[in-house]
C-alpha cells in the first residue's frame, strides 16, 4: 500500500484543473501563509525553543520575519511577475509576438532540513505558491515540534487541494521520491543530495539542492579585533552554530590570532555571559548524533575558548581551536556547531591558495580595513556569496539571490528567467520570486563598513 498515491493523486488534478492559476489564487494562499506566521507566532515560538532552544530573539529574525518578508516580497511583484516578458524580434518575425511567459511547473516537492525548519519550509513554499504551483512538503522529523505545527496548522491556511503536507524520515522520504515530480527543492547534507538528485534523475525532474558549506573567513592584520570578533561570534554562535553560511574557520597571520583570541572572549561573555550554558540566548545541538560529532571535533589542535560540553542538555560551549593543521577532522567537514578552528596563514596570498583549493564555499567572508584586500579576495576566490567585513548579512538582501557554486556544495539547475528556451512561450522558472533556485552565476555580494 503506497501511502502517498492518494494525495498526490489529490493535487495532480487539482493541478491539471487549473485552479492555482489565476493571480487571486496565488494571492490568497499567500495571504494564508502570512495569516498562519501572525496568528501561530507563539506556538511557532515555542515549537523553535523545543528543537532548539531558538531565542525569541533568533525566532524572530532568522525565521518568522525572513519569512514574513518573502511572503511580502511575493505579495507585492506577484502580477509584475506573471507578466509576459516581451522580447526583441528579428527582421522575419517582425509581424508575430514573441514573449516569454512564465508557467508553473506542476507538482512540486520541498524536502527541508531541521535547522532553520520553519524558514527553509516557507521560504520555498512561497515561491512555489506564487508561482501557481501545487505544493506537497516533507519537513524535517528532527525537529519535530516545528515539524508538528507545520503538519497540522498550516494547512488550515492554505487551500488543501493544492498543498499537503506529509510527515518521514529518510525511509518514508525515500518512498515519496519514487513519485514523479514536476520540481523538487531540497535543503540538506550534500551525501542526501545525491539520493534526491538521483531519484529525480529517473524521472528527469528538475532539482535545485541548496547544501552545505564550509565557509572560510579571512581577517586580515589591518583591521579591528575587537569589531572582527563581535561579528565573528556573532555569527559562528547564532542558531548554535548550526547555518549553512555560518563563518565556518577563521584565517589568520599569528599576530592576528594573539589579537583576536582575546577578542573573541570578550565578544562571547558580552554575549552569552560567564557561564553559556545558562544564557538564553545560545541554542542547543540538534540531536545526540551531532552533539557527539561535534564532542569529537573537540579534540583537534587546542582549546582557547570555551570546550565545555553537555550531553544531557545538548550544550557545546562556544569554542576557539588554535594550532588546527589542514588535514584536521574539523577542517575536513562542515561543523555546523558554536565551534571556530583558526588556520595561520602568512600572507593574503596564501589564503587565497587555501580557499582555492578546497571545495567552492557557500560563503565567504573577508575582513580588512583596506578596501583593496577585500576586492582581492573577491577577485581571486570564488563562492556562492560574498561579504566583505560582515558574516551572512547577504541573506537579509531579498535583492540578492542565494546559492553555491559548485557540485558537491549546492547545485541549482532551475531554468531560469534569463535563459529561456527560444521559442514564443518557453516553460520557463517555477518563479522568478523563487530566491533560493536562482543559478549563482552571479556572486551575491555585500561590502559592510
Ligand atoms: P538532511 O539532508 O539530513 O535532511 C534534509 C531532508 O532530507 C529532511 O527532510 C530529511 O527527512 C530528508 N532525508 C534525510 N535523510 C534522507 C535519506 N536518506 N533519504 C531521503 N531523504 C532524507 O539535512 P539536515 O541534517 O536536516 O540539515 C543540515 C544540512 O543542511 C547541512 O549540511 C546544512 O549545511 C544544509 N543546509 C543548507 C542550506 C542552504 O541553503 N544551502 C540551508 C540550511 C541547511
Amino acid at each position: 500500500m503506497d501511502p502517498f498515491a492518494d494525495t498526490l493523486q489529490r493535487l495532480r488534478e487539482a493541478f491539471v484543473s487549473g485552479r492555482t492559476r489565476p493571480a487571486e489564487f496565488r494571492d490568497a494562499q499567500l495571504k494564508g501563509l502570512s495569516r498562519f506566521l501572525r496568528e501561530n507566532k507563539q506556538l511557532l515560538q515555542e515549537a523553535l525553543a523545543q528543537d532548539l532552544h531558538k531565542s525569541a530573539f533568533e525566532a524572530e529574525v532568522s525565521e518568522i520575519s525572513i519569512s514574513q518578508n518573502e511572503i511580502n516580497l511575493a505579495l507585492r511583484n506577484l502580477r509584475t511577475w506573471m507578466k509576459d516578458e516581451k522580447v526583441s524580434k528579428n527582421l522575419a518575425t517582425q509581424l508575430d509576438s514573441a514573449f516569454i511567459r512564465k508557467e508553473p511547473f506542476g507538482l512540486v516537492l520541498i524536502l527541508s532540513p531541521w535547522n532553520y525548519p520553519l524558514n527553509l519550509s516557507l521560504g520555498p513554499l512561497v515561491g512555489a505558491l506564487a508561482a501557481g504551483n501545487c505544493v506537497v512538503l516533507k519537513p524535517s522529523e528532527i525537529s519535530k515540534n516545528t515539524e508538528k505545527v507545520l503538519a497540522e496548522v498550516l494547512p488550515r491556511y492554505l487551500d488543501q487541494s493544492c498543498f499537503a503536507v506529509v510527515l518521514g524520515g529518510p525511509q518514508e522520504t525515500g518512498r515519496l521520491l519514487e513519485h514523479k515530480f514536476d520540481y523538487i527543492f531540497f535543503t540538506g547534507n550534500p551525501q542526501v543530495g545525491k539520493i534526491v538528485m538521483t531519484a529525480a534523475a529517473k524521472h528527469l525532474t528538475p532539482v535545485t539542492l541548496e547544501l552545505g558549506g564550509k565557509n572560510p573567513c579571512y581577517v586580515d592584520d589591518n583591521c579591528d579585533p575587537q569589531t572582527v570578533a563581535n561579528r565573528v561570534a556573532f555569527f559562528r554562535c547564532f542558531n548554535a552554530g548550526q547555518t549553512c553560511v555560518a563563518p565556518d574557520y577563521v584565517l589568520c597571520s599569528p599576530e592576528m590570532q594573539a589579537q583576536l583570541v582575546p577578542a573573541l572572549q570578550s565578544a562571547i561573555t558580552r554575549f552569552y555571559g560567564d557561564d553559556p550554558q545558562s544564557s538564553p540566548n545560545l541554542g542547543r545541538i540538534i540531536s545526540q548524533k551531532h552533539f557527539q560529532r561535534l564532542r569529537g571535533l573537540l579534540s583537534c589542535g587546542r582549546v582557547v575558548i570555551g570546550g565545555q560540553s553537555d550531553e544531557c542538555d545538548l550544550y557545546i560551549a562556544p569554542t576557539v581551536l588554535v594550532d588546527v593543521q589542514e588535514t584536521d577532522p574539523v577542517m575536513q567537514e562542515e561543523i555546523f556547531g558554536p565551534i571556530l578552528p583558526i588556520v595561520n596563514v602568512r600572507s593574503l596570498g596564501q589564503a587565497i591558495d587555501f580557499i582555492n583549493r578546497r571545495e567552492k564555499p557557500l560563503a565567504l567572508y573577508a575582513f580588512s580595513n583596506s578596501s583593496q584586500v577585500v576586492k582581492r579576495v573577491l577577485a581571486q576566490t570564488s563562492s556562492g556569496g560574498f561579504c566583505g567585513n560582515d558574516g551572512f548579512m547577504h541573506l537579509t538582501l531579498a535583492s540578492l539571490p542565494f546559492g553555491g557554486v559548485a557540485a558537491g556544495w549546492a547545485i541549482t539547475t532551475a531554468s531560469s528567467p534569463s535563459t529561456p528556451s527560444p521559442t514564443t512561450a518557453p516553460a520557463c522558472c517555477a518563479a522568478p520570486g523563487w530566491r533560493r533556485s536562482t543559478p549563482s552565476a552571479t556572486r551575491p555580494t555585500l561590502r559592510a563598513t
